[in-house]
């Protein structure tokens, strides 16, 4: 991964997005931006199936004359679209990639990206995670590619960030919520990666964690004009969110954005595949996590779940339509669900203390 920190020898490379744009009304500026970025000549825009589908065309049609622009839309989001992507960007000799999605048009943009070689710029549609800006794909797509491509080389930031808040306004109230859930999991991302660099002598940036957590004082000072459909909102979120992109961009890792709450919501997400129920949106999860993991880490969680009801966000697994044993299921297993040292530790939770854990935070009754 581009951006890592090379460790002994003194090197480090940071690579992060070139230009970012916000505000209502940015998508009529996405020409200009591509243009002065240098990003001519054949365009592939990847989008979702319904909505996204809808602004991808509204921007093909405000490209085309300036350049030419073909489209694909990722239906699954997983690796068959990676391919799709990459065979049709082939086939027209495409210059560059734009993705326009809420999380996974874009990770498939950034994987095709990466593994064409080309330059990418995206166009996100809700606020509901931090991988708008970051280099970073999310953790089903990253085991898939690991299975496909024998592993991910060469990823990086965006280029280009063109962030419509008249578009993002317009998203489901759950996206909002879910973006605010990914910010405050900086309170634990931080402190986990604090414990594996005392404890594992990871490579850690000082620089990175203060940009992460700072983005999550952002969110949770904020946390009470959290609304669906407000400019305000949109904007508070969408800059919160772009700084995590970042801080994960310097750090080269996901590092600073996503320890222990993330791996309990990857393990939900493998424990509902399996028992074919839904799971709920990424952030809304992510923030269950962050309740119980901050508990663990001897953090102040009650005035972390106080942010989060403030913002909206459910804080039982009641509320985010979870069932209770699965999410007890899920903290006993999060430990193994990728190779990163947190605060559960190499063996984990029992499932008596799993379940303590749960009730104590209330996030079980
Ligand atoms: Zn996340």
């Amino acid at each position: 991964m581009r951006g890592e920190l090379i460790s002994g020898k003194g090197l480090e490379k940071i690579e992060s997005p070139r230009y970012i744009i916000f505000g209502p009304n940015a998508l009529g500026r996405t020409a200009e931006i591509l243009h002065s970025l240098g990003l001519t000549g054949t365009a592939v825009v990847v989008s979702g199936s319904s909505v996204t589908a809808v602004v991808a065309k509204d921007l093909i049609d405000m490209l085309e004359g300036d350049m030419k622009v073909y489209h694909v839309v990722a239906r699954q989001g997983g690796i068959e679209d990676v391919l799709q992507v990459i065979k049709e960007a082939e086939e027209r000799n495409a210059d560059f990639l734009i993705g326009v999605g809420g999380g996974k048009p874009l990770d498939v943009t950034k994987l095709a990206a990466a593994k064409l070689g080309v330059r990418y710029a995206v166009v996100p549609t809700s606020a509901s995670h931090d991988g708008i800006a970051s280099p970073a794909v999310n953790f089903s797509l990253s085991k898939q590619a690991e299975t496909r491509f024998g592993g991910i080389r060469g990823m990086e930031a965006p280029t280009a960030v063109v962030a419509d808040t008249r578009v993002i306004n317009r998203a489901p109230p759950e996206t909002f919520k879910s973006g605010f859930g990914d910010l405050v999991a900086k309170f634990t991302a931080v402190r986990d990666w604090e414990l594996a660099h005392k404890l594992k002598d990871e490579p850690y940036s000082e620089y990175a964690a203060s940009m992460s957590l700072l983005s999550a004082k952002i969110a949770t000072d904020h946390a009470s004009e959290i609304k669906s459909g407000l400019e305000e909102s949109t904007r508070i979120l969408v800059k919160a969110l772009i700084g995590s992109g970042v801080a994960i961009s310097i750090a080269g890792s996901s590092r600073p954005a996503s320890g222990s709450e993330h791996m309990f919501s990857h393990a939900l997400d493998a424990i509902a595949a399996k028992e074919g129920v839904k799971p709920a949106p990424h952030g809304i999860q992510v923030a269950l996590g962050t309740i119980m993991m901050a508990y663990l880490q001897g953090q102040d969680w009650k005035w972390i779940r106080e942010k989060l009801r403030e913002a909206g966000v459910p804080t039982t697994a009641e509320e985010a339509g979870l069932r209770p044993d699965l999410v007890v299921k899920a903290l006993t297993v999060a430990h193994r669900i990728r190779d990163r040292y947190t605060i559960l530790g190499v063996t984990g939770l029992t499932p008596t203390a799993a379940e303590k854990l749960a009730r104590a935070t209330g996030v079980i009754r």
